[in-house]
């Protein structure tokens, strides 16, 4: 791993962050998800080394934290070769609890395979029991879910559609928009702490409280005083969330 940088001020101890193939695989501002991380841990007084994981690097064990993004499937087809090669450090440290969010291609690539439109067959390192396969047709457009951190919001694109193995445990009920395959309700996929969506948006920025998850379980792996919240401002979220909620569910507040 390298392209290390590591901030400090007053903490409570340090969180390391490890971002997955942001040049392959960060489309749609899912970036965001690892500035809003970065940016709540120091918030809450966590100092926080972030590092950038690029195809070649040497995938260190040290991870508290670990986000990937969205991407092509030629994107995907990229970071392919490295999966292969530090996935059994990615599973380790996802079965020992690591709290995890990976969006769109990089949930695919967490599952067991996703089957481009084209018919090429990507292997996925299992760590979430689902399977996706690309569709001609594209599911487009914003996202409501009931889930167990209250209502999320976001935005999917997507071509694969994925169907979840018996037992796998959505990340939401959808509300609005298509979710995982469009006719069974389920969003995302969610094991140990390793979370799987469709959810651009960024997804982090617009719903504190699935950063403060991640967060807390990252602190409570990491180190032994456990998470210790400060009282953050999320009031400019929540009403953004709330006046998304009401104009998709309830046709209120409809742009003029
Ligand atoms: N290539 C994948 C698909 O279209 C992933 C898209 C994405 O990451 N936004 O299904």
């Amino acid at each position: 791993m390298s392209d290390s940088n590591t901030e400090s001020c007053a903490t409570k101890g340090k969180i390391t962050l490890v971002h997955l193939y942001p040049r392959e695989m960060s489309i749609y501002g899912d970036l965001g998800n690892t500035r809003a991380l970065a940016t709540r841990l120091r918030q809450h007084r966590y100092e926080v080394e972030l590092i950038d994981h690029h195809p070649g690097q040497k995938l260190g064990a040290g991870a508290h934290l670990v986000v990937g993004g969205g991407g092509q499937d030629s994107g995907q087809a990229r970071v392919e070769a490295d999966l292969a090669v530090n996935g059994q450090i990615l599973k380790t440290l996802a079965e020992d609890g690591t709290p995890m969010l990976m969006i769109c291609g990089m949930y695919q690539l967490f599952g067991n395979d996703f089957t481009t439109v084209e018919g090429k067959r990507l292997p996925g390192l299992g760590i979430l029991d689902v399977t996706t396969r690309g569709n001609e047709k594209r599911m487009i457009g914003p996202v409501v879910l009931r889930t167990k951190h209250g209502d999320v919001v976001g935005y999917e694109n997507h071509s694969g559609s994925t169907t979840l193995g018996p037992g796998q445990q959505p990340f939401g009920a959808v509300r609005h928009g298509q979710g995982n395959n469009g006719s069974d309700q389920g969003e995302g996929a969610v094991r140990h702490h390793v979370y799987g969506s469709y959810l651009h948006g960024p997804l982090l920025p617009a719903n504190p409280a699935v950063a403060d998850a991640l967060i807390k379980a990252a602190v409570d792996r990491a180190l032994t005083r456990g998470f210790e919240p400060e009282e953050l401002d999320d009031s400019l979220a929540d009403e953004t969330r709330t006046r998304q909620i009401g104009r998709l569910l309830l046709g209120r507040n409809r742009p003029r």
